[in-house]
């Protein structure tokens, strides 16, 4: 990371809103749900499927978890009925996993069986090291109830390929680097090492049958990836790119033109706010928008 970038890392909670609020429109479809559906419309029109995403997190409050699992049951009913590509993406401690565990499962099993009524999917976002656990075990048991779920495993995780064993065969993963800060311990930490696990971590997956969404921009690691798909003759039946919204837009349609299926992930909600300074924190180079947003006139 760069001096300035540093700096700018450093002093991120100064930044005054509507410039956060600039540089988040990039990343983030909206406050409400009808500016995501129009952005997964638009996506499809390109040729991608989407992953959906109610921004929220660490939910303290019942009222709010419940709230939550209400907007997803809602949203998956509004994609059935616009038979858009697209699937639900949910970390359970927005929907209740740090008030009682056994509330979260039960907010999960309904998202589960409504998803399964109308042929949909639900993927369980991952956090950070403290809910792996949880989330795996979770999503075994809600699974079992509903096979609609997917997980996500991160590649900067030490224990990630012994968790890839311990999976299922089959079992649909998405494949990430990770954006916690995690301690040494238990995660590598230094992007060379985090990169070569991802690739790591791929071949188990594909070696178990998994389907694998490939969730990586860094041109490294997609390289490896194709290498590995044309090497395996994988198909779409196999795997697909995940990418965020707003990110490397010309990588994904490259991607796209090569025959891949590529998958945006695309955040909304009224938590855009705090979604954005995450976001600004965990990568230097979005902190570059935030300084050509200063320095480009207010429209
Ligand atoms: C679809 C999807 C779902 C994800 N879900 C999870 C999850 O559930 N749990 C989790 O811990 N992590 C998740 N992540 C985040 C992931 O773990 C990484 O932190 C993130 O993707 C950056 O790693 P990278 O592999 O893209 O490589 P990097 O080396 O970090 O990035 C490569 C290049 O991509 C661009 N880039 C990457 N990220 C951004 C960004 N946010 N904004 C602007 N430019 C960017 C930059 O140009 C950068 O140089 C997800 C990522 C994706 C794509």
């Amino acid at each position: 990371m760069g001096v300035l970038q540093a700096l700018l890392v450093k002093t991120l909670p100064r930044v005054p809103r509507r410039i956060v609020a600039r540089v988040a429109s990039r990343y983030v479809a909206g406050a409400e749900v009808i500016a995501a559906l129009t952005t997964a419309q638009r996506l499809s029109d390109e040729g991608a499927t989407t992953t959906l995403a109610l921004l929220g997190e660490e939910v303290a409050d019942r009222a709010a978890a419940s709230e939550a699992t209400a907007a997803y049951l809602q949203l998956l009913t509004e994609l059935k009925q616009r038979a858009l590509p697209c699937n639900v993406s949910v970390k359970l401690t927005h929907i209740g996993l740090d008030i009682d565990r056994d509330f979260c499962i039960e907010n999960l099993t309904r998202l589960g069986a409504h998803a399964q009524s109308l042929g949909g999917f639900v993927r369980l976002d991952m956090e950070d090291h403290t809910r792996t656990d949880v989330t795996l075990d979770a999503y075994r048991t809600v699974q079992q109830r509903h096979p609609v779920f997917g997980v996500v495993l991160q590649a900067m995780l030490r224990r990630t390929l012994d968790d890839i064993a311990a999976l299922p065969e089959g079992t649909n993963v998405r494949l990430c680097k990770g954006i916690y800060r995690e301690p040494e311990e238990i995660a590598f930490v230094r992007h060379s090492e985090v990169r070569q696990k991802f690739v790591e971590a791929l071949e188990a997956l594909f070696d178990r049958q998994c389907f694998v969404g490939i969730a990586s921009h860094d041109r490294w690691v997609v390289e490896r990836a194709r290498a590995l798909i044309t090497a395996r003759k994988l198909t779409a039946r196999d795997y697909e790119f995940q990418m965020l919204l707003g990110v490397l837009p010309k990588m994904r349609q490259r991607l796209l033109e090569e025959g891949h299926a590529v998958r945006v992930y695309i955040p909304y909600g009224e938590d855009w706010y705090a979604y954005s300074m995450r976001r600004l924190r965990e990568n230097p180079t979005v902190a570059l928008h935030v300084i050509r947003a200063f320095l480009t006139p207010w429209r």
